[in-house]
């Protein structure tokens, strides 16, 4: 499963958020049915998180409209909600995604050491989706990753992912570090973008307001080029 985030418009969908799922277009069902033959887990193509503000006009959609109807629906019915925030980009030293995620995982203990709140336990948990194509399945066919590395309720969550072709050959990556605490809603992300242009990060996408203090903290992390 992916972590609970809204797909209308980014922000914290756990509860009372929830996930759901939508009408199944063809190639939902043949993923759903592919799941079930080999026992494979992985997030549904046709279900999505939608948080408090957007479940509700989410579970109204759903019996009627796929995925992707249904978000350009919402979207288009909230105005006030960006879609997805335009990220303010700051271009740094270009760093594998393993040094980035370890800067990363520094930054979470000293935000949080800022900001007054618990350091969160970083452990891993990764959810496999296989991505059949060309006549490929499982296991010889693409597939995402998807980690979490904090319980979705901590105030400091740290997600990221990794499209591999095929076993060690990366398609893209990336890691998003979430805060939320009181007053401030705001992302830190890197990615080694699709095309394969670059096997390093090199850009810093920050979304919200950081408190300076923070902010500090992360142009300390991550120096600019
Ligand atoms: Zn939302």
């Amino acid at each position: 499963m992916k972590p609970p985030e809204c797909v209308v418009c980014g922000a914290d969908a756990a509860a009372p958020g929830e996930l759901v799922r939508f009408v199944s277009r063809p190639e939902d069902l043949a993923w759903r049915r592919r799941v079930e033959r080999d026992r494979l887990v992985g997030h549904p193509p046709d279900t999505a998180w939608l948080c408090e503000r957007h479940v509700e006009a989410g579970r109204r959609l759903a019996p009627e409209l796929d995925l992707d109807d249904a978000v350009s629906r919402l979207r288009a019915s909230d105005p006030s909600a960006p879609p997805s925030p335009e990220p303010r980009v700051t271009t740094i030293r270009g760093m594998p995604i393993a040094e980035f995620v370890d800067r990363l995982q520094l930054l979470v203990t000293r935000i949080a050491a800022q900001l007054g709140v618990p350091a969160p336990d970083l452990v891993p948990r990764t959810t496999r989706t296989w991505h059949p194509m060309d006549g490929a399945v499982a296991p010889d066919c693409p597939f995402v990753d998807d980690t979490t590395w904090t319980s979705p309720e901590s105030p400091l969550t740290l997600v990221g992912s990794r499209a591999w072709w095929s076993d060690g050959v990366l398609a893209r990556a990336h890691e998003t570090l979430l805060i939320r605490v009181a007053g401030v809603s705001a992302s830190v992300s890197g990615h080694i973008p699709a095309d394969r242009s670059t096997d390093r990060v090199g850009e810093l996408l920050i979304t919200g307001d950081l408190p300076s203090a923070v902010a500090a903290l992360v142009a300390d992390s991550f120096p600019a080029a």
